[in-house]
């Protein structure tokens, strides 16, 4: 029995199976079993939307605007326990994870203000007596599938969207941390949703991902996780004639030039390389450094990262939290030793005992690396970034973009000339001067190009090119 069902229908559904989700800064700490969908558990599950989707999608939006507010109220009543959980369930530090849960709830409280702020065009048509209408219509049934690091975050950002513009969402969160999805869920059907609108089915990727990905009546896919994955679910999208949205991995580079101001360009890229333990899909993982400042920048690192703490998240002095499980830690330590074996000297890097059993470790930073080594070129997704020295800004803009991915990209200069070079030629969806690669505003436009994204954008009043569907109507009322 689990004491987490899923919710399919209108009903809370428990399962034979599940899921038991620890605690990765102490092992010891259940959060609870969770149910683990079947095939069959999410087939009823989309069916169910498939059945709500023509009501919801013609609710007003009043309707969508007072559900989607009063769950936003609920979520940033209660970002403090929110928060908490997070942090036990991911890792992040309790600051974090409490800044997280609020932005979850600025997310709805921002998406109910985008379903009343719908509108369409009307433009006269170049043929007499007609009027041409270009309205906006939900897609329909969309399935929502989310990675471990922003275990609230992601889902809010995909729910919150879906539901303001009137479509039904099944969502599958990752197996990692399916409570924060868990009490989204229970918020948003207490707030009033009716049964259907919005499903639950926590489990495999390879079962219940698999199941939304092959599903004919299944209209849209919006994902967020790696490459790999991403990849693999567009073509079965293509497929089966989905709309689909990839949100994937990034290699971000962060540029720090002779002229930049030397503590703000060192708080930039400790906060960017390992707050959040690196998990991040902006986190800035390439430092590519001019040689002006080189040997300043990395000695100003090293002694930063002294003071990091490493700890239990929950305590308020950890600045570091856990990483997320054993598999994400041994890829992490793996990485660290292909850095040596590629000939880079590495700070820090040691595994971390505490008074619980944790997947703790400290802060590395590679240096005497080069952009064609494995560790510049592939994303490693724990608290590891490594310095690049280059010559000068032109030599630091072709290895920035040197990579397949393109997410976010960072320079820290107090030259005008500069920046806004790199601004306009920076190949990544998102650029970020003088403040970390991490770090998005709720209200505005996320997303990259290259290998780290494909589709639409997320969030802001961007979402709706994904979550609707346009349509053109031609009028002769004469
Ligand atoms: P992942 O690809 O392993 O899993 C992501 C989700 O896909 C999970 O819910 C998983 O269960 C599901 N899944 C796995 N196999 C599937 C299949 N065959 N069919 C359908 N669904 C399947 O990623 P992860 O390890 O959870 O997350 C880490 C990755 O996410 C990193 O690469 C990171 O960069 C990326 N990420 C990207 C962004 C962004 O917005 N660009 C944000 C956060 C994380």
């Amino acid at each position: 029995m689990s004491n987490y069902a899923n919710y399919i229908n209108g009903q809370w559904v428990d399962s034979s199976k599940t899921t038991r989700n620890l605690n990765p800064a102490d092992l010891s700490d259940v959060i609870g079993e969770f149910a683990q969908a079947s095939e069959q558990d999410t087939q009823a599950a989309i069916a169910a939307a498939r059945d709500a989707a023509p009501a919801w999608g013609l609710s007003t939006p009043q309707q969508r605007f007072d559900i989607l507010d009063r769950a936003g109220s609920a979520i940033l009543a209660r970002k403090e326990e929110l928060g908490k959980l997070l942090a036990r369930e991911e890792g992040k530090t309790l600051a974090e994870a409490i800044g997280e849960a609020g932005r979850a709830g600025q997310i709805f409280k921002f998406f109910a203000g985008e379903a009343l702020r719908q509108t369409g065009e009307l433009v006269p048509s170049v043929r007499p007596g007609l009027t041409v209408e270009i309205t906006r219509e939900p897609v329909g049934v969309v399935g929502l599938i989310t990675p471990w690091n922003f275990p609230i975050a992601i889902p809010a950002w995909k729910i919150a969207p879906a539901l303001a513009f009137g479509n039904c969402v099944v969502i599958k969160p990752a197996d990692l941390v399916p409570a924060c999805t868990w009490e989204l869920v229970k918020i948003l059907v207490d707030a009033g949703l009716s049964a259907g609108v919005l499903n639950l089915v926590m489990g495999r990727g390879s079962v219940v991902g698999e199941a939304l990905v092959n599903s004919p009546d299944v209209d849209a896919i919006s994902f967020t996780g790696s490459v790999g994955t991403g990849r693999a679910i567009a073509q079965k999208c293509m497929a089966t004639g989905k709309k689909v949205q990839l949100e994937m991995g990034g290699k971000n580079p962060m540029v720090v030039l002779d002229d930049a101001d030397l503590p703000t360009a060192v708080e930039a890229c400790i906060n960017g390389a390992f707050y959040s333990t690196g998990q991040r899909c902006t986190a800035s993982s390439r430092l590519i450094v001019t040689e002006g400042i080189h040997d300043r920048f990395v000695e100003a690192m090293v002694a930063r990262m002294k003071q990091l703490r490493v700890g239990n998240p929950l305590d308020s002095e950890t600045h570091i939290g856990p990483v997320v499980d054993d598999k994400q830690l041994k890829q992490d330590l793996d990485y660290i030793d292909i850095a040596r074996s590629e000939g880079a000297t590495v700070h820090g890097g040691e595994l971390v005992e505490l008074g619980t059993k944790g997947h703790f470790l400290q802060p590395a930073l590679a240096v005497d690396t080069h952009n064609d080594m494995r560790i510049n070129r592939e994303e490693v997704f724990g608290p590891f970034a490594s310095v690049i020295k280059v010559k000068d800004y032109d030599e630091a803009l072709k290895l920035a973009n040197d990579t397949e991915f393109g997410l976010a990209a960072g320079i820290c200069s107090t030259s005008l000339k500069y920046v806004q070079h790199f601004k306009r030629h920076a190949q990544a969806g998102m650029v970020m001067v003088n403040v970390p690669t991490a770090g998005v505003d709720y209200h505005v436009p996320f997303g990259g190009r290259k290998g780290s994204s494909h589709g639409p954008r997320e969030q802001g009043s961007y979402a709706k090119e994904f979550y609707t569907t346009v349509k053109t109507a031609y009028v002769n009322a004469g």
